[in-house]
């Protein structure tokens, strides 16, 4: 029913604006705490024309985004997304429903987009990129300025008909590939970027992106529909991300698995 989203997130500023600071809360726009992000800017100049204030803000160093009320990085930064790979423990978490949409979370898609984009994908699911919401892109022509772009929201899968065996690959998973077997249409519910609801049946090719991004979201990868027999197949690539990923992990390039689901903490807590 539309309108009824209300009671599942809330949709804060305007989509065609830079609207960010003026939210559902009620509070003043200056009580934002990010400003505008795709500026290449790196500040701005005080707008309140008191005679001699020259007070200039600091919005944006070298490409990193600056909480405006403690000066410091900010943490959740749209920008610094990267599509991460097995077995990173992101890819394996039950992501939590989206109770909240704001200028930042509009930024987090069109940087799923681009990233989605330049690695040649159809589709891309906020675990890939280390976030743990219910949220993922999707263009089934895989090209920029072509086909037809979507944000879903808190999607749900429902109705599967038919059986349809493809190969499938995924953008956490270079170098693997695998035939799955997937429902041949589907039932999909999901609200865009604006609130709106997406009441949708699907079939074919999209219908399988919706599946595999949706399982995304649960955890859940294409290699663990593989059927039986196939995953030996992969084995000898799997193995290979496997020991590339924890040998960074020894480096300390990247955290252990501990401290890498922690972060998630965060955004959970503006969004879910
Ligand atoms: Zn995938």
């Amino acid at each position: 029913m539309a309108g009824d989203y209300h009671a599942l997130f809330r949709v804060v500023g305007d989509a065609s604006t830079d609207n960010f600071g003026s939210d559902a809360l009620g509070q003043p726009r200056t009580s934002g705490k990010l400003r505008p992000k795709r500026s290449r800017a790196v500040g701005r100049r005080c707008e309140c024309r008191t005679l001699g204030c020259n007070s200039f803000e600091v919005v944006r160093v070298s490409g990193q985004r600056i909480d405006k009320e403690t000066g410091m990085p900010d943490e959740l930064d749209p920008a610094a997304l990267e599509i991460i790979s097995f077995p990173h423990p992101t890819l394996r978490y039950e992501a939590k429903l989206v109770r909240r949409v704001d200028r930042r979370l509009r930024d987090v898609a069109a940087r799923m987009f681009e990233l989605m984009y330049e690695n040649r994908g159809v589709g891309l699911a906020a675990t890939q990129v280390d976030l743990p919401i219910r949220l993922f892109v999707m263009n089934p022509s895989g090209q920029q300025g072509e086909g037809f772009e979507s944000v879903l929201i808190n999607p749900v899968v429902t109705k599967p008909r038919g059986n349809e065996e493809a190969e499938e690959g995924c953008l956490s998973l270079p170098n693997v590939h695998g035939n799955v077997v997937r429902a041949k249409t589907i039932h999909l519910h999901a609200y865009n970027l604006e609130g709106q609801e997406i009441d949708q049946e699907l079939s074919g090719f999209e219908a399988r992106v919706v599946q595999h991004e949706t399982d995304h979201l649960d955890g859940t990868l294409f290699i663990d529909r593989l059927k039986e027999g196939a995953i030996g197949e992969i084995s000898g690539e799997l193995d290979a991300l496997n020991t590339d990923f924890r040998s960074r992990q020894r480096t300390e390039a990247i955290p252990d698995d501990e401290q890498l689901l922690a972060r998630l903490v965060k955004w959970e807590a503006a969004y879910c």
